[in-house]
């Protein structure tokens, strides 16, 4: 587990050098859950941390190596997916009030970057997942180039070219050429 020890943490900080499998970050299980995208490779994770105070300030990179289809031609191929981070984590107790408005911090919502711990223990992994998960792109290409699948006959167009005409006369738009066409002889 992505875990840090307060007591650990010197004047010169703590250097953290880590890499585990995907599997142990509950999150990262969610996201591979369905069997569309796999961790080939250990999510590594270096961390620069120091003390101020209870407050300790994290500073680091996660990185590892994702499987999934290609968003247009849908063949699977390997991507690294990396990202810098910064993370503050604070006293889980007492309870963090906001001064403005005397409620409860919400810790999840409106402020990610933040980690609650108790005890002589921070738990990294909940923000190491989302860092990774948000590193993740929308729409994965497996080149920039990648010609995608023809929407007619669903040919891969990056292994072969397809007979479809691009333009052809029986496509879904030709029934609109008619209608204009009749509209205006009326
Ligand atoms: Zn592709
Ligand atoms: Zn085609």
């Amino acid at each position: 587990m992505f875990r840090m020890h307060i007591g650990s943490i010197t004047e010169q900080g703590l250097n953290l050098d880590q890499r585990e499998d995907s599997a142990v970050l509950p999150l990262l299980s969610a996201v591979t859950g369905d069997g569309i995208i796999h961790f080939t490779r250990p999510v590594h994770v270096r961390i620069h941390a120091t003390l101020s105070g209870q407050t300790v300030l994290i500073h680091g990179t996660a990185e590892s190596e994702v499987r999934m289809p290609c968003s247009r031609c849908l063949e699977p191929f390997n991507m690294k997916v990396g990202t810098d981070f910064s993370a503050t984590a604070v006293p889980e107790n007492p309870a963090m009030i906001d001064p403005v408005t005397g409620d409860d911090i919400e810790l999840t919502s409106n402020h990610m970057d933040v980690i609650a711990y108790s005890g002589d223990d921070i738990d990294l992994g909940g923000e190491i997942a989302q860092q990774i998960i948000m590193a993740l792109p929308f729409k994965p290409l497996c080149r920039d180039a990648c010609k995608g699948l023809c929407s007619r006959c669903g040919a891969d167009l990056n292994k072969t070219a397809c007979q479809c005409q691009p333009q052809d006369k029986s496509g879904p738009f030709a029934v609109l050429k008619t209608i204009a066409f009749t509209k205006e002889h009326e």
